[in-house]
């Protein structure tokens, strides 16, 4: 070994690759094509990598994937599918308040589909205990449970002596007990079919949640009503509830058990009411949708959302510069959403020519994707502000590398815009399945006009179009998307020697974790070469 040693020298203590620092201070942006991370050393397996993540200072996820607010991307289907999986999504605004406060309360009301009974019976969970569930009367009839089930989707029903939610409880009616009915039974009244009390396992307000769960699973019957001492019915837990939690260990939820939903709104007056309507629904965090984010106008908007509803979780931007982020962090934000020109749809940096949308633009202004990241992350760590890094993610590896590079979650538009989940059909083009994707400030949405005004232009101006409308392919459900996306961070974080994501952004910031330049001749070669033909999974 000595004869290795270069004179002088007693040990050698091996110094290779960046720090993040280093690869990203010589004042040219990079994208996430531009480098690579190096490898460390494992002693761990990839399913233990913990990918827990903040969200906002006062969210944290279990999964650090969000969902874009963009019309092509997240309605109630995606945003509940995203909270399941442990992530979030943010329903889009291109609408009337009335109906994004409506996909706000599908989420919040999951699994409860049915829009009216959504609007009427908002806010009923308290910790997992149904309050003031639907109830019936022993006089009413089996055409009523009949009712209930085709307006409110389900059939496990307390029966009460005045059919109040809080009456005296007689029984219990399920659709096991109507199912095999004949029409001319509808009118027999449901004190003949039901279950009664004298048979059914109660719970006594006293209980927990831990123990109601317990009695639901020995005693193999789907609904437990929880009764006071006077018998006087007071919640109802579902069987299905407490299956749902083991099948979705990972959902993201508030502390009535109910999922967490996103939403974005604009920086405009007008949205104050949009907002209000928002909050009513029962939305856990509002992303404000402006391409530049240092803006009067949004620090007015943060302030306003900060005094009005103190504890709503508030994403300002989009940023790219500490300067911009300094902005709104002093305004009060509880998390920076970073990018701009990056994402896939978009021409922000480099404008486009179009007879269609009225002639050729060049907004000059954006960032390189990874050097935003990096920049802003690293400003607003010192301030406890969460970075969602948003747009440009083409495949797993560059979530890995957004994460790497300071961002706690990123928040993807075309990868999610193909799933089951997202607003829209299918159709073929080719022989290949595919669903529309658009920018939001293309021009086919600017023309809309509805109500949003991220890319909002005066009055009889021109339009300035910084998006393009297109197509992306089938990607399936985001049940199985979201496991392949984190599985492979996962992948990704044990090939550095990183169990978690806090572990990541630690290794990053002391210098441990290192990182190289990918030359043009590197990404060829990163890339798949020289086969004649390959098939390739997913991206
Ligand atoms: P965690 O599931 O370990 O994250 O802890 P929670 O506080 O969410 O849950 C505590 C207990 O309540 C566990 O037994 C869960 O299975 C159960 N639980 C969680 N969510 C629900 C729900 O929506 N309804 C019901 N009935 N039980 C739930
Ligand atoms: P059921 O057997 O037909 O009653 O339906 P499930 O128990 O399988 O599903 C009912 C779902 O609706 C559960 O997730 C409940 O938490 C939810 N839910 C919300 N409000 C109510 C209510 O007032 N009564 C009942 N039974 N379920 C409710
Ligand atoms: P389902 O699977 O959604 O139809 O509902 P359940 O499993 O809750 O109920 C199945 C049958 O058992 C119905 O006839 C209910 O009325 C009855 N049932 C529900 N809870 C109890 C209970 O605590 N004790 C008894 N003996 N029967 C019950
Ligand atoms: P993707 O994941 O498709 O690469 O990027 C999605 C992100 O692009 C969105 O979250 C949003 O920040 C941004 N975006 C959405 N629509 C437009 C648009 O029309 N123009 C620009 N410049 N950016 C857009």
């Amino acid at each position: 070994m000595a004869e290795y040693l270069i004179s002088g020298e007693t040990s050698y203590v091996p110094v290779d690759g960046l720090t993040a620092p280093q690869l990203l201070s010589n004042g040219q942006g990079l994208t996430y094509n531009d480098f690579l991370l190096l490898p460390g050393s494992i002693d761990f397996t990839a399913s233990e990598v913990d990918l827990t993540s903040a969200l906002t200072k006062g969210i944290t996820l279990k999964t650090p994937l969000v969902s874009s607010p963009m019309d092509t991307v997240t309605e109630a289907d995606m945003a509940i599918g995203m909270a399941l999986m442990g992530g979030i999504g943010f329903i889009h605004n291109n609408c009337t308040p009335e109906y994004q406060a409506a996909q706000v309360r599908k989420v919040k009301m999951y699994p409860h589909f049915n829009y009216r009974s959504v609007v009427l019976r908002a806010s009923k969970y308290e910790q997992g205990f149904i309050q003031n569930p639907i109830t019936l009367g022993p006089n009413a009839t089996v055409r009523e449970v009949f009712n209930v089930k085709s307006t409110h989707g389900f059939s496990g029903i307390p029966i009460t002596e005045d059919g109040s939610a809080n009456g005296k409880l007689l029984g219990l009616v399920t659709s096991r007990d109507v199912d095999f009915l004949k029409p001319k039974d509808y009118s027999t009244p449901i004190s003949e079919v039901m279950t009664p009390l004298s048979d059914l396992i109660t719970a006594y307000t006293s209980v927990t949640l831990a123990e109601a769960n317990d009695i639901v699973s020995k005693s193999k019957k789907g609904k437990l009503p929880i009764v006071n001492e006077n018998n006087e019915l007071v919640s109802l837990i579902a069987r299905t509830d407490l299956r749902k939690n083991r099948d979705f260990p990972l959902a993201s939820k508030d502390k009535n058990k109910q999922l967490l939903c996103g939403a974005a709104i604009s920086t405009k007056e007008d949205d104050k009411i949009r907002l209000e309507l928002l909050v009513e629904a029962g939305v856990d965090v509002i992303v404000l949708d402006s391409s530049q984010g240092n803006s009067v106008f949004q620090v007015n908007m943060v302030k306003y959302i900060k005094q009005r509803y103190p504890g709503l979780q508030t994403v300002g931007g989009n940023v790219v510069t500490a300067a911009q982020a300094k902005t709104l962090i002093d305004a009060g934000v509880d998390a920076l959403r970073v990018g701009m020109g990056s994402g896939s749809i978009c021409i922000t940096q480099e404008g486009a020519f179009d007879s269609k949308v009225n002639g050729s633009f060049l907004m000059a202004v954006g960032r390189a994707q990874a050097t935003a990241v990096f920049k802003v992350s690293e400003y607003a760590r010192r301030f406890g502000v969460p970075v969602i890094a948003d747009g440009g993610m083409q495949n797993v590896g560059h979530l890995i590398k957004a994460l790497s590079l300071g961002a706690s979650t990123v928040m993807m538009g075309s990868l999610l815009a193909a799933t089951t989940e997202s607003p829209g059909e299918y159709f073929y083009s080719d022989g290949v399945r595919l669903k529309k994707y658009r920018g939001m400030g293309s021009a086919e949405v600017l023309k809309q006009q509805t109500c949003m005004d991220r890319y909002y232009s005066e009055k009889g101006s021109p339009i300035i179009a910084q998006g393009v409308s297109g197509t992306v392919q089938d990607k399936g459900s985001v049940h199985t998307f979201l496991p392949y996306l984190t599985a492979g961070i996962q992948h990704g974080c044990q090939d550095v020697g990183s169990k978690s994501l806090s572990r990541l952004r630690a290794m990053m910031y002391s210098g441990e974790l290192k990182f190289e330049r990918r030359s043009a001749s590197a990404q060829v070669e990163g890339g798949v070469h020289g086969l004649y033909s390959y098939e390739k999974a997913f991206m």
